[in-house]
């Protein structure tokens, strides 16, 4: 199924202010909100809809790319990313609450608790970034990449809890074993009573007597992991793809960060990428210019020909239909303009100059710019950092 807009899905307009997405936000989560809507799958789905949609324009940075680049640009095109985790493969209940709980202060205390975690805030492991260097040609067919990953990941001695053989507990003392502590915060619904994570604990409600020797208690340990992930057609330089639950574990259990892959460009020899367009300058001989000729020239895809008219001036752009790039969210493919430049020589032999002399005395030499020919002025304009 295809994703929906995001702002489709709080219906809000796309110039919608911070304040605007809160308020539609709150009015979707309450609405679907699983306490009120016990064993409904499809209030759970718009819920969790609602969620991933507020946790992306909410964030300035992701909402710029969203923006631009739509549900790839933030990690959350299903279709085409294959191994994109990101939202695809659904937020769970427990990040929607961890990640938004203090949205809502304590407003949904009236449900009944944040959900089924009773206001259990999830312990989140630390995200990771990587660099991916991409070629052109991987850009335009899309890659699938391995990597591998150092990371904490969860401790098998004692199963992450950092226990020693994972039993030696007693229940926590400043918490009493909820998980939880209560303090009061201001929100923009005004002053609210705020369950927040026992620091003490780390929100299990059991504090260790005895810490796990393998990992000194932090129920992580430094390891690597080979990661596989596909990279869609399309993306382009400093695009952030996430992909879901292969951070860092975190210490005392709970739930993976994610791994961040940002996007690298490798510049190709010959073409020159403008959006999805790709561009390429040909330079022509003085005489292939004059006389027309038939000319090689690169594409994404190895070599292709072009004929050259007689009398082809500089600047003049052949446009090679649906030879650029593909669009990353599927719209279409970019072409590829050869851009025609002549080619002066400089270490001309005595008796090559002298052709040239001839040349220049002859009239036909002198430059008569065709004015009226339209497409001579916007050859001018794309001169000029079109
Ligand atoms: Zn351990
Ligand atoms: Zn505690």
């Amino acid at each position: 199924m295809a994703k929906r807009d995001y702002y489709e899905v709080l219906g809000v307009s796309r110039n919608a202010t911070q304040e605007e997405l809160k308020k539609a936000y709150r009015k979707m989560a309450i609405k679907y909100h699983p306490d009120k809507n016990p064993d409904n799958k499809e209030a759970e789905e718009k819920f969790k809809e609602a969620a991933e949609a507020f946790s992306v324009l909410s964030d300035d940075n992701k909402r710029a790319r969203y923006d631009q680049f739509g549900h790839a640009g933030v990690g959350t095109s299903d279709a085409s990313s294959g191994g994109f985790g990101g939202f695809g493969g659904g937020m769970s209940m427990d990040d929607i609450f961890s990640q938004f709980g203090d949205l809502f202060g304590g407003h949904f205390g009236g449900f009944g608790g944040f959900g089924r975690s009773q206001g259990r805030r999830t312990n989140r492991g630390g995200d990771i970034r990587v660099k991916v260097r991409l070629t052109l040609q991987e850009i335009a067919y899309g890659a699938d990449k391995k990597l591998k990953i150092n990371k904490q990941v969860k401790c098998n001695t004692c199963n992450g809890t950092g226990a020693e053989h994972g039993t030696a507990f007693t229940t926590c003392s400043t918490c009493n074993g909820s998980g939880t502590v209560i303090g009061v915060t201001n929100s923009i619904f005004g002053r609210v009573q705020t369950q927040s994570t026992c620091p003490t604990c780390r929100g299990t409600g059991k504090t260790i007597t005895k810490h796990c020797s393998s990992c000194s208690g932090s129920g992580v340990v430094s390891d690597s992991e080979v990661v596989s992930f596909h990279i869609p057609a399309g993306v382009s330089e400093g695009m952030q793809l996430n992909v879901s639950g292969k951070g860092n574990a975190p210490q005392g259990g709970g739930v993976n960060g994610d791994l961040l892959v940002v996007i690298e460009e490798e510049p190709h020899e010959e073409l020159i990428r403008d959006g999805n367009d790709l561009v390429y300058t040909l330079f022509l001989g003085f005489p292939d210019a004059v006389l027309g000729c038939s000319s090689e020239v690169p594409t994404i895809d190895g070599k292709a020909r072009i004929k050259i008219d007689p009398g082809t001036q500089p600047g003049r752009v052949f446009r090679l239909k649906g030879k650029g790039l593909p669009d990353v969210d599927g719209y279409g493919r970019g072409d590829l303009l050869i851009y025609v430049s002549v080619w002066v020589p400089k270490n001309l032999s005595a008796s090559e100059k002298e052709q040239v002399e001839r040349m220049r005395d002859s009239g036909s030499y002198a430059p008569k710019p065709d004015k009226s020919d339209k497409n001579f002025f916007d050859r001018i304009k794309g001169m000029f950092g079109r």
